[in-house]
């Protein structure tokens, strides 16, 4: 049964959201100078690389992080490998993908995992996403995680109606995979967000197993 990480590494290069914290990690205590271990410290914005949303993100009273039910961020996915000539997922995008009917998780391949593939680069704006139209549709067939290649489910510059209509409808949105190694099919999805307080995201390790 192989397994694949689909978490994608987190350090100082990697692209962040624009405006949010960058990524530092530096060794505080280092054993070459006479200290009896290596200790790090880490400072970045929670929505960092694999990472989860709460509802919070976008809804005033919403659920934060810590509180995401585990039953839904593990269990059986469905991973949807759609051509490189997809550039924004609508409904008609899901009309025609085949996803099987009862699929609760969902994860969508894109282009943006050929981006992951190259290495780290700047952040690119004209990355796959999520719209509107497709958002609803997800919510309706009872699907209750979405999953996504790049940093956000929505386009950029209209981050706000994708999110609340996935968030409102207790849709557990996970962003930032690198399912660039994966083809089309049901996994075993495994993704375990750090479990911060009041937070609005954290990042999480994300494998799938197949099944
Ligand atoms: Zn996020």
């Amino acid at each position: 049964m192989h397994t694949y990480d689909v978490t994608l590494t987190i350090s100082p290069e990697m692209p962040v959201w624009p405006g949010d914290p960058s990524v530092d990690i530096h060794r505080v205590a280092k054993i070459e100078d006479g200290q009896h271990a290596n200790v790090s410290h880490i400072q970045m914005g929670v929505h960092t690389g694999t990472h989860v949303d709460a509802p919070y993100h976008f809804l005033k009273n919403g659920e934060t992080v810590e509180n995401l039910p585990l039953k839904i961020l593990v269990g059986r996915a469905y991973v949807v490998h759609l051509p490189d000539s997809v550039d924004l997922i609508t409904a008609d995008t899901m009309a025609n993908a085949d996803i099987p009917p009862r699929t609760r998780r969902v994860l969508f391949r894109t282009r943006n995992s050929k981006q992951w593939a190259k290495g780290y680069g700047s952040f690119i704006e004209d990355f796959v996403s999520i719209n509107e139209d497709a958002a609803e549709l997800l919510a309706q067939r009872g699907v209750k995680l979405v999953g996504v290649d790049y940093l956000s489910v929505a386009p950029f510059g209209n981050s706000v109606p994708t999110h609340k209509i996935l968030l409102e409808a207790g849709v557990v949105v996970v962003e930032g995979l690198n399912l660039g190694e994966v083809s089309q099919g049901r996994y075993n999805f495994f993704c375990l967000p750090l479990k911060l307080a009041n937070s609005d995201g954290a990042p999480a390790r994300a494998i799938l197993m197949g099944v």
